[in-house]
């Protein structure tokens, strides 16, 4: 058995089989966990250039429609919906948004005045940020060439779990830092009651791509090894990501394996909002947002 990569010890391994549930891909693999930090690692993920492929093909943007992240009203919505806009926590630039996709964080921060730049390994996706007058660096995360000291924030929004060698990654963004920066990272909970709760059916799996399923343990053993440290862990239990568990549950018992007919109505975020702010609070829910800086 293998050992886990920050260092812990051997890892477990578990026999659920795991396979996507959201654009319905055959492939069925399985997660060993370390039972020290809480880490799930994706032991039998398909080779790196068949995954390269899938994330060609099948990994675009989405379109989804979108409550405005400025207002008032807007954020009474995102405080009770539990969709915490993560760049309302930024406050300086210049910004790095890392697996920036089509560039929709890095408008909303523009729009705020901060200098920002993208780094996007997906061309169409590229393509459509450059479309908004965006910077964007189109690299693979794991070969880009980032300036040192250079920003001011960072942003890992759902892509630490994807990449291969976290900890290389990590130390990348820690040489780009500016003395005082702060990465922010966003990675689902394995330590989350809803995982618990939907076991295979819980969405945040998202398998084959997620290659580290973290804890808040993890994440904070994994920044410490990289020169940073995490400052910051709230959790955050989005009513539409809830709603589509619910719904990948349902199609699993129908045989579908896909969620391309999925609708969170905003009424019934509502339903599900109470259940996700209470996990939240005990640090149980869908997703952790964290914040790290240098610390040394
Ligand atoms: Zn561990």
């Amino acid at each position: 058995m293998m050992d886990c990569p920050l260092g812990c010890g051997p890892v477990e391994a578990d026999e659920t089989p795991l396979r996507d549930n959201r654009m319905g891909l055959p492939h069925v693999v399985h997660v060993a966990w370390c039972r020290e930090c809480g880490l799930g690692i994706t032991v039998d993920a398909p080779p790196r250039g068949e995954l390269a492929a899938l994330y060609e093909q099948r990994y675009v943007g989405d379109e989804e429609r979108r409550v405005p992240r400025t207002g008032a009203l807007a954020r009474a919505w995102h405080a009770v919906n539990g969709s915490l806009p993560l760049t309302d926590l930024v406050r300086s630039g210049p910004v790095l948004d890392v697996g920036s996709n089509t560039g929709e964080a890095l408008v909303a921060l523009r729009a705020r005045g901060l200098e920002v730049v993208g780094l996007e390994p997906n061309r169409q996706a590229a393509a459509v940020a450059r479309s908004y007058g965006l910077e964007v660096i189109e690299s693979a995360i794991e070969e880009a060439e980032l300036p040192r000291a250079r920003f001011a924030a960072v942003l890992l929004s759902q892509v630490l779990e994807h990449v291969e060698d976290p900890h290389s990654l990590l130390r990348k963004v820690r040489g780009t830092l500016r003395p005082g920066g702060v990465v922010f990272i966003v990675v689902p909970n394995a330590a989350s009651v809803w995982r618990r709760m939907f076991g295979p059916y819980w969405v945040h799996w998202h398998v084959p791509f997620h290659l580290y399923h973290h804890t808040e343990r993890s994440l904070a053993k994994l920044c410490a090894q990289c020169g940073l440290e995490l400052r910051e862990a709230r959790n955050v239990t989005s009513g539409e990501w809830l709603l589509m568990s619910l719904a990948v549950q349902r199609n699993a018992r129908h045989g579908r394996f896909d969620l391309e007919s999925f609708s969170g109505r905003y009424g019934r975020r509502l339903l599900v909002a109470p259940a996700g702010r209470i996990a939240d609070a005990l640090h149980r829910g869908d997703a952790i947002v964290a914040q790290a800086v240098s610390s040394r």
